[in-house]
């Protein structure tokens, strides 16, 4: 009876495993048709210099809104995306829109755009965003490309010859999601990073009584800007959480506390409406939203 029980569950895990190809495929098609579609968006999320209170750039996020399922929030594609190949064609797509857009505001301003592993891994990747940044007109400085620490995972001669290709384009570079993955502080000796994104697990929480995370931020805060490098605080939400990561020296704010994601006119709009002041206090009446 074990044994045939055993055969059972056999049988419905091979069955699991075909449906679920079955599904990454079904999506894949999806993802290939909605560039097609016009069924992809990016949305943009305002970064803020602690500073000045200014916007002093955008992330990239993209939005995919499905014929049936309507708006699908990249965490549930993007990692198919990835294990199919065909982030390739999303990430390309995601590069020229992000510069497109980029060139209609003023050149002061930045925009981040996600990379993933794969498209990392591609020697093409500096083309690429070659041709992007030439169609639209923008300055090569003014792309800030985000990468994870798993590009550091394969070794190697290839990832180092990659930054240093980036570099000669002329873009600058994020590393996204800090302390998050593999962390090794060996890489942070070469790899020409101009910002640290500090993940937003380490801001949550952080006000907390007794939290360590306040602790790490400030470590990485001191550890970035003896290196030259900007940080940006992901995911901030609260007023204390913006006082806290200020205090520890954070350059950038990115969270819900100025804005989530915006569609591009809106995000234009917000920068023509100036400093993003935060309700605190008194001056709650004169936030601006
Ligand atoms: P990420 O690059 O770390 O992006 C930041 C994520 O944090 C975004 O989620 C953003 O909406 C969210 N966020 C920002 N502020 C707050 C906050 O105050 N509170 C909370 N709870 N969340 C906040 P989103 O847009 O869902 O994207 C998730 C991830 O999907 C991104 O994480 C990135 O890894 C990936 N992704 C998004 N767009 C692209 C893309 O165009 N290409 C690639 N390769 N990956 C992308
Ligand atoms: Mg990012
Ligand atoms: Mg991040
Ligand atoms: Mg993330």
């Amino acid at each position: 009876a074990a044994k045939d029980g055993g055969r059972g569950r056999f049988h419905f895990y091979a069955q699991d495993l075909h449906a679920e190809a079955e599904a990454r495929a079904q999506m894949e098609e999806e993802l290939r048709d909605a560039i097609t579609k016009g069924d992809l968006q990016l949305f943009y999320q305002p970064i803020v210099s602690t500073a000045t209170e200014e916007i002093t750039g955008f992330e990239a996020l993209m939005r995919w809104h499905h014929p049936v399922k309507g708006w699908v929030p990249p965490d549930r594609f993007i990692g198919i995306a990835e294990d199919t190949g065909i982030i390739a064609q999303l990430g390309e797509w995601a590069l020229r829109t992000a510069c497109n857009d980029l060139a209609d505001m003023p050149a002061s301003v930045r925009v981040a755009v996600n990379v993933s592993p794969l498209q990392f891994s591609n020697p093409q990747l500096p083309a690429i965003v070659t041709h992007a940044i030439a169609q639209s007109g923008i300055q090569p400085d003014q792309l800030e490309l985000e990468i994870t620490e798993s590009v550091f995972l394969s070794d190697d001669a290839g990832t180092d010859a990659m930054f240093k290709a980036l570099k000669r384009v002329g873009v600058r570079l994020a590393l996204d999601d800090f302390g998050t993955g593999y962390s090794s502080l060996g890489y942070l000796k070469t790899a020409p990073f101009d910002k640290i994104k500090i993940d937003q697990s380490f801001v949550r929480g952080a006000t907390q009584e007794g939290s360590r995370n306040g602790a790490i931020i400030a470590s990485i805060t001191s550890l970035a800007h003896a290196l030259g490098m900007e940080t940006t605080a992901e995911g901030v939400e609260t007023m204390d959480e913006l006082d806290l990561v200020r205090l520890h020296g954070c350059s950038h704010v990115q969270g819900f506390i100025y804005d989530r994601p915006l569609d591009a006119a809106t995000a234009k709009s917000r920068l023509a409406s100036g400093l993003m002041a935060v309700a605190r206090g008194p001056r709650a009446s004169r936030a601006p939203r």
